[in-house]
């Protein structure tokens, strides 16, 4: 039975009490985390958001017969006097640990069935079960504290903006196809027969038309949306910090986001150094063979080719000769490597498709799993890779991309086994010049790698037509430890060059004019350059609170399998729903 709550009113929360309230009165409204009864006394762990403070009920005037109905995850009040616990039951793993609220009076506030895990405890439960009492999974410590900081996260967020002179402004959910180029979530239209809205993908042409409206700087905390297949660790929502600037370069955005970094890792006890690296995407990929390198860690990949033009192994000789490259890396203290774990090596290189991996041990003299290299050649190639002598190289050869590619995860896959980055690292970097346009086999067509609204460099606009695989962008992400965190560009602001994008895109007039046609009318109203990035939020806040999956961050995530299993979502409608949208019933 439940109690009223009357007129108590908390006085400190369940985190709140130190030994300096000895002697103060108190009322605690919690949940029942743990209870100990001792006979005589009864020790019970009360619970809030804030923290646990042990209350003691001692046997006299009834109050036994209370705190025997108790339970795990009853909702009480206790009112009753702060006293220093006895030195044998001090606990200074809680903040709450020195003291303890001696009861007078108890309140069952609220009764809770037996949860299907418990709330007290850390132990593993499915994350199913998780999903399904994600209301009871929210109450574990491990929840508590990453919603916590993502709402310090997020608040930090909108103090810095507002303190530089960004206004947040809302854009509509209800909206049109985005072009960011993955599937839309559809919206029918009751009053339109037959026509849809679409969810947006991001607010990228709002906020550009934000600036073309003399917004000058906005950002907001939005939610987007894209329908894609659920692999790796993605929702089909999720959050963006997402942000626009007038008559802005690249040097500009990332002069506002860096101290946004900084600001955000305060919220972890961390500094952040700035200016944060920047680093070209040729660049990356050739060393770290991949556009959102992990640099908590070396093994750069290093470009062995010269070694090889004259030297005596044929294989690697004819694959230079041809246009393409010899490349590897050294594993610090690799030479300690037996023979069969060499092999492990090949073998997993094998898996990712790197099928001619090669190794060479230091020496003396230096040693290679291909018999015919020379000292020489061994002695430069150890060299350029700046192997020591208790390391290992690893070398593989072929085109330039994809062997760097190849190499790149084996650096992360040796990384992770090797240990080798450190739990508290945290690298970041800006990945910039990405390529405008990526060429796609199936239709033969260029696409943007980014989005169409993304401005070529100056310099390379006039290989839009002739050489379009040549063409960078002023296009930048950011990345995390080897994740990307945000993304961005400056934007086309000349509807001329606009309009002579689509048509690279392979876009007619008309569809163009169909698709964005208000967008490109309205770049023709006096455009400012303008230029912007969105910040992955879910993501930053996972890797702050060293979560390696979104859900952990999100309060009410999706399975993998884009189910929310406490709701029930999504779920069949009525066919009078459905009727009412113009939609036929399936079957
Ligand atoms: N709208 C882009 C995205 O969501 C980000 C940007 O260009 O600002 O990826």
């Amino acid at each position: 039975m439940a109690e009223p709550l009357g007129d108590w009113t908390r006085t400190h929360t369940c985190g709140a009490l130190r030994a300096d309230d000895v002697g103060a009165d108190g009322v605690l409204l919690g949940w029942v985390h743990r209870i100990r009864d001792l006979g005589g006394v009864t020790f019970i762990d009360v619970r809030d958001r804030e923290g646990v403070t042990q209350v003691v009920v001692r046997e006299n005037e009834g109050l036994m017969a209370a705190a025997k109905r108790l339970r795990p995850e009853y909702v009480i009040g206790v009112k009753g006097v702060v006293q220093r616990r006895s030195d044998e039951t001090v606990n200074t793993k809680l903040a709450t640990g020195e003291v303890e609220l001696l009861v007078r009076e108890i309140r069952i506030l609220n009764e809770a069935r037996t949860p299907p895990f418990q709330i007290a405890d850390d132990s593993p439960v499915s994350e199913e079960v998780r999903l399904k009492y994600r209301y009871l999974d929210l109450r574990r410590s491990r929840l508590q504290l990453n919603i916590g900081l993502r709402h310090r996260v997020t608040m930090a967020v909108r103090r810095y903006f507002d303190a530089n002179g960004f206004w947040e402004i809302e854009t509509p959910i209800l909206a049109k196809s985005t072009p960011e180029g993955a599937r839309d979530f559809l919206v029918p239209s009751r009053v339109h027969p037959g026509e849809f809205y679409a969810l947006p993908q991001s607010p990228q042409i709002f906020k550009q038309i934000l600036m073309i409206a003399g917004m000058d700087r906005y950002f907001q905390i939005v939610r987007c949306f894209r329908d894609e297949d659920q692999r790796a660790d993605r929702q089909l929502e999720f959050t963006q910090v997402d942000v626009e600037m007038s008559f802005a370069r690249a040097d500009t955005v990332y002069g506002i986001i860096e101290p946004l970094m900084q600001q955000i890792f305060k919220e972890i006890g961390r500094e952040a150094a700035v200016p944060i690296l920047r680093m070209p995407y040729d660049e990356a990929i050739a060393k770290y063979g991949s556009d959102k390198p992990d640099l908590r860690f070396g093994l750069a990949i290093r470009d062995l080719s010269d070694v090889f033009r004259d030297a005596e192994f044929r294989v690697f000789k004819e694959i230079v000769a041809g246009g393409g490259v010899v490349r590897g890396f050294a594993v610090p203290a690799g030479n300690r490597y037996t023979g069969n774990q060499i092999k492990g090596l090949e073998n997993q290189a094998k898996e990712m498709g790197l099928a001619g991996l090669i190794s060479v041990r230091p020496g003396p003299p230096p040693t290679s799993t291909v018999r015919s290299l020379s000292e020489t050649t061994l002695e430069r190639a150890l060299e350029i890779a700046g192997a020591s002598r208790d390391d290992l190289l690893l070398m593989a050869a072929g085109p330039a991309d994809a062997t760097s590619r190849l190499l790149g995860q084996m650096r992360l896959a040796i990384a992770k086994k090797e240990n080798l980055v450190a739990p508290d690292a945290y690298a970041r970097l800006w990945v910039t010049e990405f390529p405008l346009l990526e060429f796609h086999e199936e239709d033969g067509r260029w696409y943007s790698m980014h989005h169409p609204f993304t401005a070529p460099l100056d310099e390379d606009v006039d290989k839009l037509e002739t050489d379009p695989g040549a063409v960078r962008a002023k296009a930048y992400d950011l990345v995390l430890n080897g994740s990307e965190i945000g993304g961005g560009s400056i934007r086309i602001h000349d509807a001329r060059l606009q309009a002579r994008m689509f048509r690279r895109l392979g876009i007619s007039d008309e569809e163009a004019k169909l698709r964005f046609g208000f967008f490109l009318e309205a770049l023709e109203y006096g455009t400012p350059p303008h230029g912007g990035i969105a910040l992955g939020i879910d993501r930053i806040v996972a890797i702050l609170a060293g979560e390696s999956s979104i859900r952990e961050v999100i309060a009410f995530p999706k399975t993998a399998n884009a189910l929310d299993l406490m709701a029930g979502a999504p779920s069949p409608v009525d066919s009078k729903q459905l009727r009412e949208l113009h939609l036929k019933p399936q079957g």
